[in-house]
This record gives C-alpha cells, structure tokens and sequence, in this order.
C-alpha cells in the first residue's frame, strides 16, 4: 500500500468512527472529540466535507453550563436518505430512513402480490420508492422478500413463485438508478433491531410468524445467513420425528405447530384481529391454540439457542402482537431446556417495531453501509 492509500484508509476509518459518534447521537465538536478521542483539528477537517455536502447541519450555538457556547453537529434533516421495501404476499410496504435513524415517511399498501409477473411488482416498488423518498438525494434501496435469497438471486420463495430465479434487485436498479440490496425479510427484521440502535444486545435471534416463520440469527453484531443463505430456518426444524407432513417434504417441522395458519385454525379464529379479541376475552380454545403453539414454538427456539449460543431471543410480527398470550409457554421451554440457561438467565422479548421491522430493516442496510463505507456519501 502507497502512503497516499495508507493516509486515505486512516482517514476514511476516522470518518466511520465521527459518523458512528453522531449516529449514537448528535455532539458538538468538542464532545465528539473526548467521545472519539480523534483531536479537534482532525475532527474539523472531518467534519468539513460532511457540513459542505449537506450531509450534517450544524445547530445553532446554545449555552451549556459556564463553558463556551457549543454548535452540535448533527446529520441534516434534508440530507440522503434509504428507502427500504418489502415485497409481501399480502402488501407492498416501503420506509425512508435517514443517516441517523429517523423514520422520514412510510406506507403499507394492500395487495395480493402472489400471481403479480415480477416486471410489474418492480414497477410498483420502483412508484412506491420515488414517492416517500421525494427530492432528497437517494443513497440506495433495501429490498426484503419472503423467501430465501442468494447472490441478490432469490432461490426459494413458495409463496411469491414468479420471483423465484428473477434478478430482482437488477431490474430495480435499472428503473431506480441506484444500488439495491436483496435480502430475506426475516433478516432484515433482525437486522432492525442492531442498526441504528442495538435493541437486543449483540447475540440474539429474532423470530416472526406470517405464512411461515421466520428467523433472523444475529452473532457478534452481524446477520448470520450461512454459506448459501438458508441459515436461520427454524420453521423447519424437527420437533417431532414421526410428526405432521410439512410442505417442505420433511415431517413435524416447528411451522406445522406453531405457524400462524395453525394457531388461527387451532383457535377457530380467520384472523389476528378476531384471534387477539377472543384471547383478551379469555375464550379458552384461543389461549390454549396459543399456548400450544407457544409450547412447539420453545421447543424449536431451545435447539437454536443451544447450537448457537445466543442468549436472547425476540419475538416479532404476530408473535409480538401474541406475546402475552405466548410468552410463558415459550419461556417454559426455553428454562428447561436451554444448557445455558442455568448458567444466565435466557431473555425473551416483544419486537417494539410492529409490522415496518422489516422495511426499517431493508432501508438501515444500506444506511449502515453508507456509515460503514463513508465513501458512499461522497459518491
Ligand atoms: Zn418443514
């Protein structure tokens, strides 16, 4: 490496170091400086380029205390954004998000997206993303699908079959004009919950039901996906050998008891809204439909914490919306067959984000990347 490469490297680390700072939260010069312990010449050479692009917008000064008045640094409100969209079998949903976190606008639209050729849900999801993203600069798209994706490819997705093998995040791309970045849902749910803000610690497994279910493993602060995208298939692990048929050729697979189209027809309920009614009411065959699943649902959650260590585990979409009702059932199981869990108690908890965990999710891809690889804002 040339000394110039060599100075550009230091440079762009410092630059990640001052915007991760600010991501934590906004800081006048002098705090960002005891908070990076980067000096305060370097730290104005940094910022300078990021105040010039429009990329942070510093306040005016305020008086804190005796000292002189600080001007905190922040990112700017109208500076570049990510959009982050999910193709659903049942909505098309989408979501803004700046550099430091905030959600800048959203929308959820109903549609059933099953039979829908591929060339006509981008063009839809191409609509929905010039929309919310408006006149600010773009920095990219994260696109989440139901499915399981390779390579920006997706290879498996049962419930979406024309988007199997199409080059989704290509043909998004051409009609956006920037980056795009495929993934699963479930791990882009997960990844809601590390960036910008760490909601579950740095190990943990996050799990949601909807037509399957799905789960995103996170180790050491990343995604875990596996060498060909498959990992954290906990729908589809085996809690009764000899048990159910499952649509994935295998039997007793933890969907066959706990997927939500079971727990709804266990408890006699068509949807969530109805099912959540009658549990408030206490109408014993919703809570025992839930508990049930709750009891499969720990079971398979138990296997995953003890193959990988992970010590919390968050339950998201339906699951958080069924969280009081599912809860014991799953934290039973977990108590009494989690190795660790003698060691350290095992932690569950409700996903706070609701049913956008997943675009926030697809949009903190990119926002993360553009922290990660300073580069990028300067593109
Ligand atoms: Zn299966």
């Amino acid at each position: 490496m040339t000394t110039v490469d060599h100075l550009r490297q230091v440079r762009l680390g410092n630059l990640r170091t001052v915007l991760l700072a600010l991501v934590d939260r906004p800081g006048s010069r002098a705090d960002l400086a005891a908070r990076t312990g980067l000096t305060k010449a370097t730290l104005s050479n940094l910022t300078e380029p990021l105040l010039a692009n429009g990329i942070l917008v510093e306040e005016p000064a305020t008086l804190a205390g005796m000292g002189r008045p600080s001007k905190p640094l922040r990112f700017h409100p109208d500076g570049p954004v990510a959009v982050g969209a999910e193709i659903n079998v049942s909505h098309l949903a989408v979501e803004t998000l700046g550099l430091d976190g905030e959600t800048l606008d959203r929308h959820l639209v109903p549609a059933d997206m099953r039979k829908v050729p591929a060339d006509e849900v981008l063009d839809r999801v191409a609509a929905l993303v010039r929309e919310v993203s408006g006149p600010r600069k773009l920095l990219g798209a994260g696109l989440a699908i139901p499915g399981v994706v390779h390579d920006g490819v997706v290879v498996r997705a049962p419930n979406l079959p024309k988007l199997v093998g199409v080059p989704l995040a290509e043909g998004l791309t051409a009609r956006l004009g920037v980056e795009v970045e495929l993934d699963n849902e479930a791990n882009l749910a997960a990844l809601a919950h590390l960036w910008p803000k760490h909601l579950a610690g740095e190990d943990f497994v996050h799990v949601t039901a909807d037509v399957g279910i799905g789960a995103g493993v996170v180790l050491g602060g990343e995604v875990y996906r596996g060498a060909s995208g498959f990992a954290g298939e906990l729908g589809h692990v085996v809690i009764e050998r000899n048990g159910v048929r499952c649509t994935c050729g295998s039997r007793g697979c933890v969907e066959r008891y706990a997927g939500l189209d079971v727990i709804l027809r266990e408890a006699g309920r068509r949807h969530l809204d109805s099912l959540g009614k009658a549990l408030q009411a206490g109408d014993p065959r919703a809570v025992g439909a839930v508990r049930n699943a709750g009891e499969a649902l720990g079971v398979g959650i138990a296997t995953l914490m003890n193959l990988f260590d992970v010590p919390t585990v968050v339950l998201g979409g339906s699951y958080a919306v069924l969280y009081d009702h599912l809860s014991e059932a799953v934290q039973s199981e977990m108590d009494g067959r989690v190795l660790a869990g003698g060691e350290r108690h095992t932690r569950l908890l409700a996903s706070p984000l609701g049913e956008f965990a997943v675009v926030r999710g697809a949009a903190g891809l990119i926002t993360r990347r553009a922290v990660q690889q300073p580069e990028r804002l300067f593109a």
